[in-house]
């Protein structure tokens, strides 16, 4: 066997055995089968696809090129949430101590800002101190003290993902399900969990632009959870606008903290309380969603959540005053206010535009070695369905970068459209899907 001939089979449309699989992933990860032969093995891939065998098969194979955390001793079940990416998307900073304080453990291995994506990692490493990096003693130490953990991935765990990811982030072979499913499930399935909630967003701001590739996507995770024996629960939400008012790394932990003070912020919460409602009934602490809901807005209304995040914050190296009082944080050196230049209702606002506009900022890399400014971000005055006047604010943009001020205010400028007429509502979670298919969601 080559990797010349496995390219070529799967060039031309063929399905590949698990010991073909094996020979591709091992090789890479050893180092044998250089860059340029895996780059054409995925771009072969993305054009091709995988059945949903191979899919599993290749989850499997990248799962057990490192190490998977065995959680037994720490009682209970134990509860993830992954999202497949979008602007905004903060929600695992309010989720993960909601879940907490209902008294399911949520051991929680997250990535960095992607392509015009933010990134988990990135928001918690903009608190002063806080460590995502901690070794897997450590690791099962806070889940068991504080009932969750916050990390990225390390060195041993799936590490063909961690390989093949950084080589499909400059080749253009991210948006692929099969390479999408291998890639999440791999890890997801190295954290030691029991059950698994997914939020596979679909729009302009995610990698799933279209209903049905993200459909796809999202029975394709369910259904290599479920095989795997994890409860997995997935379900598609709308990206077509960011999650909330704030963009940039520290500006949603600002926005998640107030959150957790008992602040609405009606798509984040909404979005959180659903997640959250799915984890803590698959954590066993709910009857049903609903109820799973209702815990996790008390522990809101109680303060017993925000303390979780104080408690977390600290057990991983945070500096708790700048959470306690997030106007010591420093502040931008440049910022700029974005008008509007009509009357009307936002009717649409560009979150893939955005989210590119932020890297720009500063909020994001271009290149793997780019040093983020956690301060940099947008803020935004109104969402869709908002009436705004001619001369209002629509947002207001912060960077330390002076050369972007003006094309960052044409570009944000450009991302909201404005008409006479109010849009109807569009929902936020779409579907729902588990073991049994994919069907419209409704509590
Ligand atoms: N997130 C991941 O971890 N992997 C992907 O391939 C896409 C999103």
């Amino acid at each position: 066997m080559t990797a010349n001939e496995l390219i070529r089979k799967k060039r031309d449309g063929a399905s590949l055995s698990s010991g073909e699989l094996q020979f591709i992933i091992d090789g890479f990860v050893k180092g044998k089968i250089p860059d340029y032969q895996m780059s054409a093995f995925l771009m072969a891939t993305y054009f091709r696809g995988m059945t949903s065998e191979e899919t599993r098969e290749f989850t499997r194979l990248m799962l057990h090129s490192g190490r998977v955390i065995d959680l037994t001793k720490i009682p209970g079940v134990k509860v993830d949430k992954h999202s497949t990416g979008g602007v905004g998307d903060k929600i695992s900073l309010p989720l993960v101590p909601i879940v907490a304080a209902c008294g399911v453990s949520v051991p929680m291995i997250s990535g960095r800002g992607l392509g015009h994506t933010g990134g988990t990692l990135d928001k918690l490493e903009s608190i002063p101190g806080f460590s995502t990096s901690l070794p897997i003693g450590e690791y099962k130490k806070v889940i068991a003290e504080v009932g969750a953990v916050m990390i990225g991935q390390t060195e041993d765990i799936a590490p063909a993902d961690k390989k093949m990811y950084a080589l499909r982030d400059v080749t253009a072979t991210v948006e692929s399900i099969p390479l999408i499913a291998g890639s999440i499930m791999s890890k997801k399935l190295a954290e030691g969990i029991d059950a698994l909630v997914l939020d596979v967003k679909t729009g302009r701001g995610s990698f799933m632009p279209t209903y049905e590739s993200a459909a796809e996507l999202a029975k394709a995770l369910v259904g290599i959870g479920n095989s795997f024996g994890k409860k997995t629960i997935g379900f598609i939400t709308g990206m077509n606008q960011p999650l909330g008012f704030m963009v940039g790394n520290w500006l949603e932990v600002v926005e998640s903290v107030e959150c957790l003070r008992g602040k609405n912020v009606l798509d984040v919460m909404e979005l959180t309380y659903v997640l959250g409602g799915t984890m803590v009934m698959l954590g066993e602490k709910a009857q049903s969603l609903t109820e799973g809901m209702e815990r996790c807005r008390e522990v809101v209304k109680n303060g017993k959540a925000y303390e979780k995040f104080i408690q977390l914050v600290k057990r991983q190296g945070g500096d708790v005053s700048f959470i306690e009082h997030l106007e010591k944080y420093p502040r931008s050196r440049y910022s700029g206010e974005i008008k509007s230049s009509q009357s009307g209702f936002v009717i649409g606002i560009d979150s893939l535009e955005l989210g590119l506009t932020g890297i720009e900022l500063g909020a994001g890399r271009t290149k793997i070695d780019d040093v983020i400014d956690p301060k940099a971000g947008i803020r935004l005055a109104k969402k869709i369905g908002d009436a705004v006047s001619a001369g209002e604010t629509l947002a207001i943009f912060y960077t330390d970068n002076t050369s972007v001020v003006e094309r960052a205010s044409e570009r944000i400028t450009g991302t909201f459209s404005i008409a006479p007429s109010k849009p109807d509502p569009v929902p936020l979670v779409i579907s729902q899907v588990d073991e049994n298919g994919i069907k419209p969601f409704a509590i």
